[in-house]
């Protein structure tokens, strides 16, 4: 049975890693009454969560696959779509935030908001997700959720509130005071599937009194209805509940509950609060781009009857073949309708339509804006659009950085060359940020990411899941040239000594241009150059930029401007021009005052006072230019930007510098000039390489 949009949510989980995410989400499934056995995670008996699926991701602690999981809470339907938290893998992280209406963000009582909780709060902000947050360890030692909220306030500058407040922290840890309601809650039973409702302790009556006003002031702020029933003291569960909802929905209140995963505390009060505050697929505006009118962007519409328009967010290869998860953001996909694929164009068949359960898989007949749903056996990329054919609409691009580390990589041993072009193929399908290609000088296989970890467990991957071993070079630094100098060109491409001749002239100027990495303006009078060869120029000079000649690295910034030119009538062609305008390129280039350019990467180390001494240290030697430092008690966080060039190897030597006491996140920040005496180098080794080359 399909359930009515407005009782449908659609959430992800978002949280720093060892908040106790997945313990969470395995409540949740148990709770929902999909799963009936539970296991501990990473507990004894080695079985792990059920959203958990991936070997790799245990180990590591790390959550990297985003599927949905279709749950029942009640009458409502909740979608929980699984957010891979760690930033190394940013694309799937959005990707996945994306297709959500509604967030919850998880807190530990004791460790609250690090740097990797303000990473998933600004992707959160980012794609406009309305959240709510759940502080989750009161039973560990040293729990404190008022701190915590403190900080969501200060730090994240959250418009944060208690709808609860704990009876007891640490090991007296007993329940929760519901601050609407205004009774205590109490999970019973040998994993707390009882919740009973009790009068409030009265020691903790007056706390709660005052706790609870404050909810009703920050409340207020959203009904007036509200405002005036508090005034007169007759205020209703159910105002509250619908001015909260609304402070959420417009992401300008984040109520907070709390609890405890582990001790079977809260969580079923967390599932009412998703239902209760967080909003609809109709209340989430969605806006795909019109590819038939220069992207225009279009509101889409969550009528069931209107034309068909999803996203594919997710590729899964599980023993039962191929799965895109799709998320439908406007009209009904049902099975045996056609599909069409706007990045490729091509038609598809909905075969079969498939729900995921925690626990086992559901054929349905159709689904409807607003939904999850998966597909089997469709060829397609993460990230693509599927439409009602003749549709002619993406959903809007997601913002996909480039990557600023490769690797070069072979199989260990032959046999396993055919396996390792397959692990390839798929994650560079699933993963917009991870690219391969053959280098064409030295025929290797190189891949491309974003960080060493994000390589790194593709190359794990590969290994478990295709039993292929690789070995790896050197991992290398993504650099950019550019230019700093506005330079003319002129240049003749000319052959035309015996058989069939070129001539190609053209001229102009390049200069830097800021804002994009390239851009050709074609400024030609009186057909100088005739109509047709001004593309075949165009061509030639982005052939130039794919390989520098001061560091050997790609070009960008660069704005061609041709203005005049020469052609012969028997002589001239596109490969003649496409000569020329290369000529032309590097004749400027040489005098353009070029310059080299290296990715530049926003790093947060967190730590113990007692090593911020070091943590400087290490980020000084790294050229590093620390923004800013914030201490918290005993903790301090250091905000850094440093070239990745730099940064190999840091976690080994930040470990051994902190007594492994201290943790860092980092990611892509921009591209920069590098300092003189570091280009200095770059030069040189291109050269030397040049010269070896040319010696072979
Ligand atoms: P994730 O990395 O955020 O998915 O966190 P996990 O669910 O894997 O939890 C990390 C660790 O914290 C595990 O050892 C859990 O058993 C533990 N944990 C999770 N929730 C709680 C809780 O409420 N209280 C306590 N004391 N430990 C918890």
């Amino acid at each position: 049975m399909a359930t009515d949009i407005d009782k449908l949510r659609n959430i992800g989980i978002s949280a720093h890693i060892d908040s106790g995410k997945t313990t969470l989400t395995e409540r949740i499934l148990y709770y929902c009454k999909k799963i009936h056995r539970m296991h501990e995670v990473k507990g004894k008996d080695g079985v792990g969560a059920t959203m958990d699926s991936m070997e790799l991701e245990r180990e590591r602690g790390i959550t990297i696959s985003s599927a949905a999981t279709h749950v029942f809470w009640g009458d409502h339907a909740i979608n929980i779509i699984d957010t891979p938290g760690h930033v190394d893998f940013t694309i799937e992280v959005e990707r996945s935030l994306r297709v959500l209406d509604g967030a919850v963000l998880v807190l530990c009582s004791v460790g609250g908001v690090q740097s990797q909780t303000i990473t998933v709060d600004r992707q959160l902000r980012r794609y406009k997700v309305p959240c709510i947050a759940f502080i989750n360890k009161l039973d560990r030692v040293g729990a404190d959720p008022f701190k915590v909220k403190n900080q969501l306030v200060e730090h994240l500058s959250r418009n944060a509130v208690l709808m609860q407040i704990p009876i007891g922290l640490e090991d007296r840890h007993q329940g929760i005071i519901d601050l609407v309601s205004m009774e205590a809650v109490y999970f019973d039973g040998v994993q707390g599937e009882i919740v009973r409702r009790d009068i409030i302790p009265a020691e903790l009556k007056e706390e709660a009194e005052k706790s609870r006003q404050a909810m009703l002031d920050a409340a207020s702020m959203f009904s007036d209805e509200l405002t005036e029933a508090v005034l007169e003291g007759r205020e209703t569960a159910e105002q509250i509940v619908e001015a909260v909802r609304r402070g959420t929905v417009a992401r300008e209140l984040m109520p907070i509950l709390v609890g405890s995963a582990y001790k079977y505390k809260g969580v079923q009060l967390l599932l009412d609060a998703v239902v209760h505050y967080l909003p609809n697929p109709t209340e989430v505006e969605n806006i795909a781009f019109d590819l038939d009118s220069q992207e225009k962007e279009v509101i889409l519409s969550s009528d069931p009857e209107a034309d068909a328009v999803a996203l594919a967010f997710k590729l899964e290869e599980g023993s039962y073949g191929q799965l895109t998860y799709i998320r439908i953001y406007q009209g009904r996909i049902q099975k045996g309708a056609e599909l069409q694929n706007t990045r490729s164009g091509k038609t598809i068949r909905v075969g079969r339509l498939i729900r995921m359960h925690a626990d086992r898989m559901e054929e349905i007949e159709d689904a409807s804006a607003g939904d999850i749903a998966a597909l089997f056996g469709v060829d397609c990329h993460s990230g693509d659009t599927f439409v009602k054919p003749g549709l002619n609409l993406a959903m809007s691009s997601i913002y996909v950085p480039e990557p600023v580390i490769s690797l070069a990589l072979s199989p260990a041993e032959k046999k396993s060359s055919d396996n390792m072009s397959k692990a390839l193929k798929r994650f560079t399908k699933e993963d917009p940020t991870f690219r391969t290609h053959v280098d064409p000088e030295s025929k290797q296989t190189i891949i491309q990411g974003m960080g060493e970890l994000h390589l790194d467990v593709y190359i794990e991957r590969m290994k478990r899941e295709y039993q292929v071993a690789v070995q790896t070079g050197m991992p290398q630094v993504a650099y950019r040239e550019s230019i700093a100098l506005r330079t003319e060109f002129d240049y003749i491409h000319k052959k035309q000594t015996g058989g069939a001749g070129q001539f190609g002239r053209v001229s102009g100027f390049i200069e830097p241009a800021a804002e994009k990495p390239y851009e050709f303006v074609n400024e030609v009078k009186g057909g100088r150059i005739p109509r047709e060869f001004i593309p075949a120029c165009d061509k030639g000079f982005q052939a130039s930029l794919k390989k520098g000649r001061l560091i050997g690295y790609p070009i960008t910034g660069i704005k061609v401007t041709l203005t005049d030119g020469q052609a012969h009538d028997v002589d001239s062609s596109d490969l003649a021009f496409q000569a020329a305008a290369q000529g032309a390129f590097w004749q400027a280039y040489a005098n353009a005052k070029p310059y080299a350019l290296e990715p530049v990467m926003k790093l947060s180390v967190e730590g113990p006072i007692d090593f911020l001494g070091n943590i400087f240290a290490s980020i000084n030697q790294r050229r590093g230019l620390i923004v800013s430092s914030v201490e918290d008690g005993t903790f301090a966080r250091v905000d850094a930007e440093v070239p990745l060039s730099e940064m190999f190897g840091y976690s080994t030597v930040l470990r051994s510098l902190t007594q492994g006491k201290a943790e860092f996140t980092m990611e892509f920040l921009k591209y920069s000039r590098v300092p003189a005496q570091v280009a200095e180098k770059l030069i040189a080794e291109y050269q030397e390489k040049l010269q070896k080359d040319q010696e072979k």
